[in-house]
């Protein structure tokens, strides 16, 4: 198992940068006052890693929030993903370029391709590659992924993506995507890691949670740290925010990781990376 520390915790990606393994995620947080709250209730939490996208319309915000923090820039692990509709090479440096300039940033702790764009993915990675060797990003990576398009990716990148970023909680594992990341040293990563809030409907999370006398968050977001995947979990409501965090004093354990593993049905809140038309 990966050392889960603190609310601070890093995970070493393939470059040897450091990256925080829990992060506030802002899907659907308006830009504006709610997302620079937001941004201050998780810093003030102790949460160092902010995921945002430029489909999110909520860049502005994001950088508003974090310069009003007053936190150090080197502190704070900000992530954005270039739009499938940017993609190709000289889209995704100009797309680069207008999300540092909306966050207000001189570099991103983390560019992502958010989706495989068929036909365009590998001439977007070339420019992902170009923007890191420049020292723009300190670290690339994927969202999105499934294997066949790693396979592809890889046939051609001079550079392994260091993370890969995916719809992840019990009713959706995808195991052998997750070791054949980790066999690649791609980190993974969840995204919508409660189920958009379906979550919090499922008696088998309640009966589970009930038994470490944690919240169904809590339980869900420990798994996925104990199975080495990071987490992005999103909300805007400082309570949840503060305690979505707090899952650094039990351990979920090989029995109950097991019952958890086993309720993978497959089931997705989003789309189907074999199957988008955005
Ligand atoms: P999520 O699974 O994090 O769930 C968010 C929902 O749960 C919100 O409605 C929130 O209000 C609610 N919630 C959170 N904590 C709660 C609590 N303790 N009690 C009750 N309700 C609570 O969903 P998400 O936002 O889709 O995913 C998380 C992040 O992942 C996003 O914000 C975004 O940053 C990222 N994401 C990436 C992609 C991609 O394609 N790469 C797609 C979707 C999301």
């Amino acid at each position: 198992m990966k050392p889960i520390t603190d609310i601070q915790g890093r995970w070493k990606l393939n470059n040897g940068v450091d990256m925080p393994y829990l992060g506030l995620g802002v899907y659907q947080a308006d830009d504006g006052q709610e997302v620079v709250d937001a941004i201050q209730y998780a810093l003030d939490a102790g949460y160092r890693n902010i995921d945002t996208a430029s489909i999110y319309k909520n860049e502005e915000g994001v950088g508003q929030g974090f310069r009003e923090s007053g936190y150090a820039r080197e502190d704070v692990f900000i992530t954005s993903k270039v739009w499938n509709t940017d993609q190709g090479y000289n889209n995704t440096l100009d797309a680069f370029e207008a999300s540092l300039e909306r966050l207000q940033l001189d570099y991103l702790d983390l560019y992502l391709i958010h989706w495989p764009v068929s036909g365009k993915y590998k001439d977007t990675w070339r420019a992902l590659e170009h923007l890191y060797k420049e020292e723009k990003v300190r670290a690339i990576g994927v969202s999105n992924f499934m294997q066949d398009h790693l396979e592809d990716l890889l046939s051609t990148a001079t550079i392994i993506p260091m993370v890969n970023q995916l719809e992840f909680h019990p009713f959706l594992v995808q195991q052998s995507l997750i070791d054949y990341c980790h066999a690649h040293k791609i980190q993974y990563q969840a995204w919508s890691p409660l189920m958009q809030g379906k979550a919090f409907h499922q008696d088998a999370f309640d009966a589970i949670a009930k038994q470490y006398d944690t919240s169904v968050a809590q339980l869900i977001l420990r798994w996925s740290l104990q199975k080495g995947v990071m987490s992005i979990p999103k909300s805007t409501n400082k309570k949840h925010i503060e305690s979505n965090a707090d899952l650094f004093d039990f351990e979920i354990s090989e029995a109950d990781m097991q019952r958890l593993d086993a309720m993978d049905r497959g089931e997705r809140t989003g789309p189907d990376p074999h199957n988008f038309d955005f």
